[in-house]
């Protein structure tokens, strides 16, 4: 968070990013975080953060959706080099998620394996469905985030380390117009 405090204030330190860091995770790696995030464009998690390498594991899905391959790649810090952080990130003006609120509520599957992006949101939609919401898109963005986080909170792998306290799983929203992240769930105990 205070990498992201650097980024909305342009501040940033681009900490991490010099020869000597990188001989010094050359042989072994340790990362603080692991980010799972939209491929949006403008939504680079390691220039949000102001990380550098050997930081974050950083996956980036359409929508942030995470399915068997995508979870095994964020459990891999955790279960393998005690990572103690997970981070579900969404953010504003979402287009995958956009396109997936469309083709649920109007019943029009998108082409190809776009479609599986559009399945893996449906709980998100169906939640939201249940409510009147003024902007639907945005409510389904933060819904989809908390619920994936819960989902990792609470699988077999996973839930052990959180129940010890070694593992935070943690939903967060992004705003493009302001640069900053906004913690939704799951913020660990300062
Ligand atoms: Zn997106």
């Amino acid at each position: 968070m205070e990498g992201n405090k650097r980024w909305v204030d342009g501040a940033l330190q681009h900490p991490d990013r010099d020869p000597e860091r990188r001989q010094f995770v050359a042989e072994e790696q340790k990362p603080y975080g692991v980010i799972v995030s939209c491929i949006d464009s403008r939504v680079p998690p390691e220039l949000l953060f102001d990380t550098g390498i050997g930081d974050l594991f950083v996956m980036r899905t359409g929508g942030q959706v995470v399915a068997p391959v995508v979870t095994g790649s964020v459990e891999y810090g955790p279960l393998t080099a005690g990572t103690p952080l997970i981070v579900v990130l969404g953010h504003q003006r979402c287009g995958a998620i956009k396109a997936a609120y469309s083709a649920l509520k109007d019943d029009k599957p998108l082409p190809g394996n776009l479609q599986s992006i559009v399945e893996a949101l449906r709980p998100a939609y169906q939640e939201i469905s249940r409510q009147k919401h003024t902007d639907p898109v945005d409510a389904m963005i933060r819904v989809h985030v908390k619920q994936t986080a819960a989902d990792l909170r609470s699988n077999a792998d996973l839930a052990p380390l959180v129940k010890k306290g070694d593992l935070a799983v943690v939903s967060a929203y992004y705003s493009l117009d302001t640069g900053r992240v906004e913690v939704l769930t799951g913020a660990p105990a300062a």
